[in-house]
């Protein structure tokens, strides 16, 4: 039985495509097989951040990963600034990686056009990424469909260097992706994915009356501007997020509704609230819990940490006897 891995940043809340895409697969996951999920406060500290924000972060990251209902029981979860190897597998995957694979991946495209100074940490953010699957020699990514084209490049760094240093072996494994039905969630502005850093987001732990504020002007289909005119379901980002959320003959109904303009999008927001609130309330609960009861948290944090680094040490070990450092 194989590995899995994943990771989030805490480069601020934990969202519902966060959830939606990777998080909920993870909960499903963690009882299939060893399963390894990391705080990746490293890739957070490539944008602009405080350093008391990023400590608020990553605790309410595990305080939000905890609620959705990663079981430290089950799986590992820790902050990969606890483990120190995975910074010292990325450098030296960096001297095997092709610098023109890390300048076509679009992520480093999208976010290098939106900062005004591009850092090498930005351009370089795959291979750490790379270096924190392949330290757990992981081979099963639960991740979004954003992931998808890094993945790729997680399997060329491994074929790379296995060819390098370990022919024949298979030192590293190639890491395949596992994607959800819901694997592309749609921000609120109906532009671009659902991100934390685009503020397009409904956080996980929200209360209801913020999701609220936030659905009701949320973008449905533009061809619909009068509540008479009929909408087209598929279009419409509220439409997805029912199919994500709402039970399977609601979200026929709403297709119906839709379609013949017999609900508004307010209408139709106001059943989607429902049903969020069906999944979401158990999740708000466990957290308030966590929140009074640190040491869950802590506890939690320092037991998967101690695992990994045990595993760390001993990939590291490989690599150093295969690279010539022992
Ligand atoms: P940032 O904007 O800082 O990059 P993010 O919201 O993209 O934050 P990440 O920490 O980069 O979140 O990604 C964590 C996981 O959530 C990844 O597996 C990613 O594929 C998944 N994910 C992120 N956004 C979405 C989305 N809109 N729909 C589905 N999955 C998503
Ligand atoms: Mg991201």
């Amino acid at each position: 039985m194989g590995r899995i891995f994943s990771g989030i940043q805490p480069s601020g809340e934990l969202h519902i495509g966060n959830y939606l895409g990777a998080v909920k697969n993870w909960v499903a996951l963690q009882h299939t097989a060893e399963s390894i999920f990391c705080i990746v406060d490293y890739h957070a500290i490539i944008t602009a951040y405080e350093p008391a924000q990023l400590r608020q972060r990553r605790r309410e990251m595990a305080i939000g990963l905890l609620a959705a209902g990663l079981d430290p029981q089950v799986c590992s979860l820790f902050v990969q600034s606890d483990v120190p190897e995975h910074t010292e597998l990325a450098w030296i995957f960096n001297t095997v990686t092709p610098l023109g694979e890390l300048e076509r991946q679009t992520q480093f495209k999208d976010k290098s056009q939106r900062m005004e100074s591009v850092s090498a940490g930005l351009l370089n953010y795959p291979i750490l990424q790379a270096a924190d699957i392949l330290l757990y020699r992981a081979d099963l990514v639960p991740v979004g469909e954003d992931q998808l084209q890094h993945l790729e490049l997680s399997r060329v760094i491994a074929r790379r260097w296995n060819a390098e240093f370990a022919p024949d072996t298979g030192f590293f494994p190639e890491p395949q992706p596992k994607l959800t039905p819901t694997r592309r969630i749609m921000g609120l502005d109906g532009q671009s994915k659902m991100s934390k850093s685009m503020g397009n987001t409904i956080g996980l732990l929200e209360s209801k009356d913020e999701i609220w504020t936030k659905l009701r002007p949320a973008v449905t289909d533009p061809k619909r501007i009068k509540k008479t005119d009929p909408g087209t379901p598929e279009v419409c980002n509220i439409y997805q997020l029912h199919k994500a959320f709402s039970a399977p003959d609601t979200v026929e109904h709403v297709a119906v509704q839709c379609s013949t303009a017999g609900w508004g999008c307010i209408d139709c927001k106001k059943v989607l609230l429902e049903s969020m609130e069906t999944e979401l309330v158990p999740i708000r609960a466990r957290a308030e819990r966590l929140r009074a009861e640190p040491s869950l948290v802590d506890d939690a944090l320092a037991t998967g940490a101690g695992r990994c680094r045990a595993t760390a040490r001993e990939t590291m070990q490989g690599v150093r006897e295969r690279m010539g450092f022992a």
